[in-house]
């Protein structure tokens, strides 16, 4: 059964329908709204019902402050009160949340039996008046506007199993590909890359990437924080054991003179057995640039600087030394040994002149990793390709990909409330699909649908080789 997330969730049922024990199996214990538990806060148990009146005001307080930050909300209560449940839909509504009936269809000699197991059953002139109301309660869901009215019949009750996707009906052809750009490494440099190294090529990931930056950037860590010279490291990584491709996610075409990134892909490629590749962007972060003294000029030149960069790379790295011209660049010859034909991926947000230069020069967009942005880009790619005659075929869709990744519900949450700095914890959520492996690989197969090849995939907290071998499910796609 699938539920949409963040959401309002209503449980509708008797007692011993199996409500409470449907909610702990599902979420975690602070998305449950529960008036049993509350009158177990607010009164002296579970079952003091003089302390109703307050459980419920607390109720109350606690949907509305969870909705309003849009966090899932479960609300553990029979469920009967048609002017509760429109409240409770309403603030819903007004927070933007999709809003769930969840009926518990079970049988109601079975809600008698595990009443009259319990410690303190509800007296069984209650429970009668409860089942009378469950029968009914069907019809007024279905006319009530919920987003959706899910049944829940005893067979779903016990825990699924998590769904995982059969392997033939994986798409094929879906690569993920390690993009690292945070190095916690401690005292031991090399050790530590070659740990993640041999983690990701263990794992089933198809190549490393890495951020090419010359600060540590504000979205990732702090200033101080290590960030290495991408080429000297992928030398490192290059002398592993290893069938990982290696390259870079994205190169600012501003670092280095083309010549120059052309020489060092090209030993790379040489170096690594044909496994290298170049991500090249625009470059976006001024200050790095003022730091290190390098020109950081306006972004329409820094965007004919990634055009004029890709043709030069290309014409150094093909075969043959002739000359080389066009209307942006001239080369008296290419003369570059060793030579080695890389991939080209082109990176960054600009739809109008970005992604223009990836359907004309590149081999490889990459676009950030929500469907609704993918969708967005992919076509108009497929626009530009068709302006400059390109086969959009040949211009292999990626995605950046920064997932939060949990061992289960507890886990994931306990990560975002640790990451999140002060964006709202919902919002950070969203942002980065936070969610377990599964949540992860269900979304990977939708994105590899709408056209996705590779997926890179940078952990936000990154911390060590173990964090990368856990993802083993998120590799396989053959
Ligand atoms: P609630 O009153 O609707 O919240 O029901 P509970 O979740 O507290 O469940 C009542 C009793 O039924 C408990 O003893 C549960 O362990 C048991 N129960 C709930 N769901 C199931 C189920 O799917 N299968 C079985 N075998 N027992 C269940
Ligand atoms: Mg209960």
């Amino acid at each position: 059964m699938w539920l949409p997330d963040p959401a309002l969730v209503v449980l509708v049922g008797a007692s011993g329908s199996g409500k409470s024990t449907w909610a702990r199996a599902r979420f975690r214990a602070a998305e449950i709204v529960s008036s049993d538990e509350l009158r177990g806060i607010a009164g002296s148990g579970p079952n003091d019902l003089d302390a109703s009146a307050d459980a419920f005001a607390l109720l109350e307080r606690i949907v509305d402050a969870r909705l309003g930050r849009r966090l899932t909300t479960v609300v553990d209560t029979l469920g009967f009160d048609p002017a509760l449940r429109a409240r409770w839909r309403e603030v819903a509504r007004a927070a933007g949340l999709p809003a769930v009936a969840v009926v518990m269809a079970t049988a109601p000699v079975v809600c008698k039996r595990r009443n009259s197991d319990r410690d303190r059953p509800v007296p069984a002139p209650v429970l009668a008046g409860q089942l009378k109301r469950a029968a009914q309660v069907a019809a007024e869901l279905a006319a009530e506007g919920w987003d959706s009215v899910v049944e829940v019949t005893s067979a779903e009750a016990v825990p699924e199993a998590p769904a995982a996707v059969a392997p033939e009906s994986r798409p094929t052809g879906l690569e993920v590909v390690l993009q690292v750009s945070r190095f916690p490494w401690g005292e031991d440099p090399a050790g530590w890359l070659r740990g993640i190294a041999m983690a990701a090529d263990d794992a089933g990931f198809a190549g490393i990437a890495l951020m090419d930056h010359l600060i540590q950037i504000p979205q990732v860590g702090r200033a101080w924080e290590p960030i290495p010279e991408p080429w000297v490291t992928l030398g490192l990584l290059a002398g592993l054991d290893t069938r990982l491709k290696l390259g870079t996610l994205v190169s600012p075409v501003t670092f280095r003179p083309p010549g120059i990134t052309a020489k060092a892909v090209a030993t790379l490629s040489a170096l690594s057995g044909g496994r290298a590749f170049l991500g090249i962007g625009a470059g976006w972060w001024e200050r790095e640039h003022q730091a290190f003294g390098l020109p950081f000029p306006p972004a329409a030149e820094r965007l004919d600087a990634l055009a004029a960069a890709i043709e030069t790379i290309r014409a150094l790295t093909a075969k043959g030394t002739k000359p080389y011209a066009s209307a942006r660049v001239s080369l008296p010859e290419t003369t570059c040994y060793p030579r080695g034909d890389v991939p080209i991926i082109v990176g960054g947000g600009g739809e109008r002149r970005t992604l223009r230069i990836a359907a004309e020069l590149a081999d490889g967009c990459n676009f950030p990793s929500d469907l609704a942005t993918v969708d967005r880009k992919v076509e108009i790619l497929r626009r530009h390709c068709a302006d400059v005659g390109r086969d959009p075929a040949e211009v292999t869709v990626t995605v950046l990909d920064l997932p939060v990744i949990g061992e289960d519900r507890d886990d994931t949450w306990a990560r975002v409330e640790k990451l999140r700095g002060r964006t709202p914890a919902a919002t950070f959520a969203a942002r980065h699909h936070a969610g377990t492996v599964d949540d992860h690989r269900a979304r990977y197969a939708e994105l590899a649908e709408r056209g996705v090849r590779t997926v890179f995939l940078s952990l936000p907290d990154l911390s060590g080789a173990e964090d990368v071998s856990r993802l083993a499910a998120l590799c396989q796609w053959r």
